[in-house]
This record gives C-alpha cells, structure tokens and sequence, in this order.
C-alpha cells in the first residue's frame, strides 16, 4: 500500500472523552463523530466512545447515522443538521433521533412513522432554536405555530431542546449569555404549551472547558426540571479551542492529539543552485539543494496555500515544503538533514523526536482553522488505528 496514513490513538479518544465528562460534571456529553470524525475515521471513534460509555452520539445527517448505527446498537444518535424528505424512513428504522426546525421536517417523520404502522410507538425528537447563529432552527416568532404543529403530529414526542452558541470561545463576551436568555425564552414558550423535554442540550468544545459553561446550561435545564448536556467535537480529537477571556478550566492543557498524519520520502535528488523546483518555478534553489519527494498533495488534505511556507518533520527535524504543492505530490528541502533516504518516515501532523506539527500549526499557515484540517484529510489516506502500545502518536 501507498505509504501515506493516518495513526488514529483511540486509547487518547477515550483520555480525551473522560477528561472532557469530568470537565462537564452534572452534565451530559453528546459525542461528536460527524464529518468522518472530523477526519479520524467514524466508525472506529464511535465505536471506542460508545464503549467508553457514551450515550449519545452527534452526526451530520441520516446516512452518517445509519452508519454509526451498524457499529453502535445501544447508543443513541443524534443527526444534527436535519433530514431530507426520503430519509425519515431510514431515521425511523435506525432509531435515529433528528434534530427538527423546519415544519417539514415534522411532516416527512409524521407521515413515514404512519407509514411504517407504528404510530404506537412514537418518534422522538430534538428541537433547535435559533438563538442567534441564524443557520438552523426555529426563531423565536415562529415558536408558537411550530408546537402547534408539533402538537398535531402525533407521532413524535418532543425529547430535547437544543441551541447552537456562535461565539462559544469568547468567554466573557456578552454573545453566549443573551443566546442563553433566548433559549431560555424558548423554554418558557415551549413549557407553557404543556411540553417537558427531558433534555435540554448547547454548547461545544469551548463551552465544556469554560469554567461555567457546563454549570449554565445545567441551570437552565433544572429550571424546566430537564437533564442537560454539552456537544463537545473537537477537543476530543484532542485540541482545545482558542479561547478569549477569563474562565478556561484546566483540563484544556491535558487534551492530547488523536491523529497523526505520516509518510514517506519516496524519491530524492540534488539540484544545482539557480534551479527551480515544481509547478511554476516558484521556487529556485539558492545554493545546491537536496530535495526529497513525498507521495501526498492536496487531493489527500495538504493545503495547497503551505506552498513554500509550511514544514514537515524527516529525522526529528523540520523541513520546509519548497514549490507548490501538487495534486499527488509535495517536495520538501532537506539539504540540512543529514543522510535523509529512501523510506524515511516523514511526519505532516504529529510528533517526531522533541518537535511537532500540530493542526493548528498547519491551520495558521493555511489560514484556516485545525476543523478543517483534519476534516480535509482525504479517505485515499489509509487510516490505521493503534493499539494501546503504539499509543506514541
Ligand atoms: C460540530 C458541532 C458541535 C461540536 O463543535 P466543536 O466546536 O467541534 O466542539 C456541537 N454542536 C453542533 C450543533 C455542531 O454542529
């Protein structure tokens, strides 16, 4: 097999998942796997966390879910950004549990559950509003004729009411406690009309480790005598986010990366100063230059802006990526490391030796964020899981 893969810790998921339940106390964790697991690989995370004992699982849509579902019989799935018309069947079958917003959404579960003929056993559901973010859910407006809907659709039960924080990483920023009031609003419309979720849910990574992000939300849900529970995604992978403000909890420095990102030198040679290297020429050597080739580009997720800026670790030490990144291919200048060869194990996120590329490293120099990143590791890089002692991601 072509030498490009992922090493993927489950045993650092799992630290990761704890540290992140401890963090959150009284409250519950959703357990975010959409995406491919941001990259690391759905069904090997999902599986690992439900056995480390989560309960919920958070996914994009119903096939995602469906997946999880094979691998994961007891967990309970939420699917987070809606179905469309010809999945509420699958949702149904797969008792899955769909976030709902559109009155449509109510429609196609409502009539696919008197489809199926089991109208005695109803569906249930998770409300979102929208309290700020303006992506999904039901404003607070048009709350009072959505429940009237609700109520009409006999078939579902209203499980859960969730939101969405837009700038959850500004900890003492105003933007988190007036989405707050929101839902909170919502919940006085909501249980006015005689409904009493169980679940009240909001929150991501940044909220979890905020000091009093967890406690928040749980008082929130006391009051409407309902369990409450945080969706953390990316701090299980094992990066924290970039907080502003007072009121990070610790347990942010303990995360560890699950994923590491390695292959190897599979071609080297030496130009002569003045000679240029890849597409476009952009970059000339200075002086007489070895340079090695490794076999990934950006149809595998190395962003084409690390062009000449970002690095890669061969024998412990950092080389530069010179030329364009390719399709297939990076060129990398390794004519100040010593005895580089063939088959060299290069690291693109991980650690080599003392030095370490991190997603976010990467992400600065892309001008992205590490979501992205890992999210854009392409499924042509093989990802292998590691057992516990090969834990050295
Ligand atoms: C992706 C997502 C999360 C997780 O966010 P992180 O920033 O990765 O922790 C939580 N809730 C919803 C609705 C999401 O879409």
């Amino acid at each position: 097999m072509r030498p490009a893969w992922a090493e993927i810790s489950l045993d650092r998921l799992i630290q990761n998942y704890r540290l992140l339940s401890a963090a959150a106390g009284e409250s519950g964790l959703i357990a975010v796997v959409k995406a491919n697991a941001y990259g690391h690989g759905t069904l090997a995370c999902a599986h690992a966390l439900a056995n480390a004992g989560a309960a919920w699982l958070g996914v994009t849509n119903a096939e995602e879910a469906i997946a999880v579902r094979a691998t994961c019989p007891g967990a309970r799935i939420l699917v987070m950004s809606g179905l469309w018309e010809h999945e509420a069947e699958g949702a149904i079958e797969h008792r899955l549990t769909p976030v709902v917003w559109e009155p449509a959404h109510l429609e196609w579960l409502d009539a696919a559950t008197r489809e199926k003929q089991c109208a005695t056993q109803s569906v249930a559901v998770h409300l979102e509003i929208d309290t700020g973010m303006a992506r999904q859910g039901v404003r607070l407006a048009d709350l009072p004729s959505f429940l009237e809907r609700m109520q009409a659709a006999k078939a579902l039960s209203l499980e859960g009411v969730m939101t969405h924080f837009h700038s959850p990483e500004l900890l003492d920023g105003e933007a988190t406690a007036a989405q707050m009031a929101r839902l909170d609003a919502a919940m006085e419309i909501i249980s006015a009309r005689g409904f009493r979720p169980t679940v009240i849910h909001a929150g991501n990574s940044a909220t979890v480790l905020a000091n009093d992000g967890a406690r928040s939300i749980g008082e929130l849900a006391a009051k409407y005598g309902a369990s409450a529970m945080l969706r953390p995604g990316l701090s299980l992978y094992g990066y924290p986010p970039r907080v502003s403000g007072e009121g990070a909890s610790t347990e942010a420095n303990e995360l560890q990366p699950v994923l590491a990102w390695k292959t190897r030198v599979v071609s080297l040679r030496t130009i002569e100063a003045g000679e240029s290297a890849g597409y476009n020429a952009t970059f000339r050597a200075g002086r007489p230059s070895r340079l090695a080739l490794l076999p990934v580009g950006y149809a595998d997720g190395m962003n084409r802006l690390l062009s000449n800026r970002g690095e890669v670790l061969v024998r412990g030490q950092r080389a530069p990526i010179v030329g364009r990144i390719s399709m297939d291919l990076t060129i990398v200048d390794v004519t100040d490391i010593p005895a580089v060869e063939m088959g060299d194990e290069v690291v693109l996120i991980g650690k080599q030796g003392t030095e370490q590329i991190s997603a976010y490293d990467f992400a600065d120099l892309a001008g992205t964020i590490p979501y992205e990143v890992l999210c854009n590791i392409s499924a042509r890089v093989r990802r292998v899981t590691l057992n516990a002692s090969e834990d050295d991601v």
